[in-house]
């Protein structure tokens, strides 16, 4: 037999080599290089395959040493955090049977099967335990042996659903991962010591099927944040919190806003309070359409499916739709508002005089989704959205996008949406319409951007397959973006549906329809208004506007005299006359993120007045109730924030 040489020569990522000793680990390496590296250093890469620090070299290879900055470390980094949560769970519960506990996004989670639930309580202690591990500083190490060994192990330590992982591996030999008292199956590699782990925190636990499969028992699943720096876990924990705390399901169960019913799967129930900033929703663009041309029309909800065949609907979207029969008819629920607006459009004749026509639709609409694993308003089956079509000749298209940026700009702004990112969506591979149509189209459409001096980005490929289109997503509080408006030129459906008008020549000319919308779903619109404004909604559209508050029973009387002021006069208020304390009537007023409070005791009760505090802290000062009427009503005109412009905050 030949002898093996004694050295073993590895190539390191920046393409020199090293001749070390055959057998050496890869951390005798990291240290031959440098002691900065082998103190970094976490983890290897050997050949491509990712290895511990202690696997020794037996032939030439290629070896990567993973530090922090790799970006296979963090998975590492997080995966052994997992261990060490089923080291402390195991210390602290030395009956509970450990699961599996892989690293996932922003962490790792472990699963666990627990007499009874961990409580929160269980989590401080479990990472109290985590910390101490970490003090302890215990190496972290493999060990590889017979199935058979590993089954004993953990037949031994009564962890069943272990034995049940070994079972259905077909290997011969296994590996398992020591860290002193606390021994784990696991392909690895791991840190090299607990020493080296810390950054993390316990998120939530959550319950969750053994192997995902709901025939098996449900374990539970305790889920933690970990980072390489700290820096990282402290900006996730505080987006987590910012998120959690604008969640517009717990927001709009809390702020009596909506609900959902199994009976109704994903089909929101707007309660009282939610139909308010629904309704305000519609009334605000009603105004708006007034204005700037608008006609709104009512259509009807369900059509012979011969209206989706001329429509196309019937063979690209069939699958979205809702379908009902009557009469041996076969009707489909529209899942859209076009269809019917071109069968009105050919109900007459149009002049050139008469276009641009702009009807808008607050129809409801159902789309087929998925039944709702979340009860949110995101994805939702039953839904309004503002919807509009303009049917105008080519040459009005840039006109009708410059007019359709300035309505956008006012409705965001009632909003607080401040940064909007716009993209021009230019022809896709596969379109209908001849090119001389699209040149036209999109030179219309940037053209106005120009003018209105939009910054956009330009998508070539990404319009629609009948016309170019201009996409709107705006910023929320948090900084996540949101897709809202849309306007869509549509050379398609005038020819599907033979849409004509007499132009000046007295011959028959096609219109442009341009979709558009600027909320989109009214339903997922007012999800994202909850999130971004965490539930404090503009004074003009919110709720309940102001909560009277009478000091005591005696005052109760002028109270509600106060309030049916404000309410004749359009606002929306509340009298909160419960035998309370004042403090306690702030409290649950600043909790519904009432704008307004109006206090009424002795003094404001026999002077007409009110001292009136606003949400957030804010301070206004005694004022007769005839001003506070007409303050209020000058904001709700003015689409302001809260009750006054300028507000004396903290
Ligand atoms: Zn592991
Ligand atoms: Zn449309």
């Amino acid at each position: 037999m030949e002898a093996l040489a004694r050295t073993v020569t590895v190539r390191l990522p920046d393409g020199s080599t090293k001749v070390v000793p055959r057998g050496s680990t890869v951390r005798q390496i990291a240290e031959s290089i440098g002691p900065r590296l082998a103190h970094d250093a976490l983890a290897a890469k050997l050949d491509g395959k990712l290895v511990d620090l202690s696997r020794p070299v037996e032939e030439d290879a290629a070896l990567e040493i993973l530090t922090p900055r790799s970006p296979e470390a963090v998975d590492i980094y997080r995966h052994s955090t997992a261990h060490l949560t089923a080291n402390a769970v195991k210390r602290l519960f030395p009956d509970v049977q450990i699961g599996i506990g892989p690293a996932i996004e922003n962490g790792y989670y472990y699963d666990f099967n627990p007499k009874r639930p961990f409580t929160q309580e269980d989590l401080d202690a479990i990472e109290a335990e985590m910390r101490r591990i970490v003090a302890e500083n215990n190496p972290i190490e493999r060990l590889e042996m017979d199935r058979e060994e590993a089954i004993r192990i953990f037949e031994e330590q009564n962890d069943t659903l272990k034995v049940e992982i070994i079972r259905g591996i077909p290997d011969a030999r296994v590996s398992c991962y020591r860290q002193k008292d606390f021994i784990d199956l696991c392909r690895g590699p791991h840190v090299p010591s607990t020493g080296r782990l810390g950054v993390f925190k316990l998120t939530h636990t959550a319950g969750a099927y053994w192997k995902g499969d709901e025939r098996n028992p449900m374990l539970q699943r305790i889920y933690g944040a970990a980072f390489l720096t700290s820096k990282e876990l402290e900006a996730h924990l505080k987006r987590l919190e910012e998120a959690r705390a604008r969640d517009h399901r717990r927001l709009g169960k809390e702020l009596e806003l909506f609900v959902f019913h199994p009976w109704a799967p994903a089909s929101p129930f707007f309660l009282p309070k939610g139909a308010a900033l629904y309704n305000g929703l519609i009334e605000m663009l009603r105004s708006e359409y007034r204005r700037r041309g608008y006609e709104e029309v009512v259509t009807p909800q369900i059509f012979d499916v011969e209206l989706f065949k001329a429509s196309g609907h019937l063979a690209n979207y069939r699958e979205h739709m809702f379908f009902t029969q009557a009469e041996e008819r076969e009707f489909g629920v529209k899942p859209m508002n076009c269809p019917g607006h071109f069968l009105m459009y050919q109900s007459r004749l149009w002049s050139y005089r008469d276009l641009p026509v702009r009807f808008a639709d607050f129809g409801r609409l159902h789309r087929y989704e998925l039944s709702g694993v979340t009860a949110g308003l995101t994805r939702v089956r039953s839904f309004v959205t503002d919807d509009g079509h303009i049917f105008a000749p080519l040459e009005k298209v840039e006109s009708e996008i410059l007019a359709f940026l300035e309505f956008l700009d006012l409705v965001y702004g009632a909003f607080g949406f401040d940064a909007v990112e716009i993209s021009l969506g230019l022809r896709p591979e596969k379109r209908m319409g001849n090119d001389a149509l699209w040149d036209r189209g999109e030179a219309a459409l940037a053209a106005a951007l120009q003018k209105a001096r939009r910054p956009h980005v330009v998508t070539p490929g990404d319009g629609a397959f009948y016309g170019p289109k201009i996409d709107f997503r705006v910023k929320d509080a948090i900084g996540r973006a949101w897709q809202l408006g849309t306007i869509q030129c549509d050379f398609s459906q005038p020819e599907n549906f033979d849409l004509t008008y007499v132009g000046e020549d007295g011959g028959r000319h096609r219109p442009v329809v341009l979709h558009r919308a600027i909320l989109g779903s009214l339903e997922r619109f007012l999800g994202i208004l909850i999130e971004h404004t965490a539930g404090s909604f503009p004074f003009w559209i919110a709720p309940v506007q102001a909560a009277v508050l009478p000091v005591s029973d005696r005052f109760a009387s002028a109270a509600r005299a106060a309030a049916g002021r404000l309410s004749e006069a359009g606002i929306r208020v509340e009298t909160d006359a419960r035998n309370e304390k004042l403090g306690a009537k702030i409290r649950k007023a600043e909790l519904e993120k009432i704008p307004a409070m109006l206090v009424i005791g002795e003094k404001e009760a026999s002077a007409g007045t009110a001292a009136v505090r606003l949400r957030h802290g804010g301070d206004a000062g005694t004022m007769a109730i005839d001003d506070l009427v007409a303050a209020a009503r000058a904001a709700v005109a003015a689409r302001q924030r809260e009750l006054f412009a300028e507000v004396k905050n903290r």
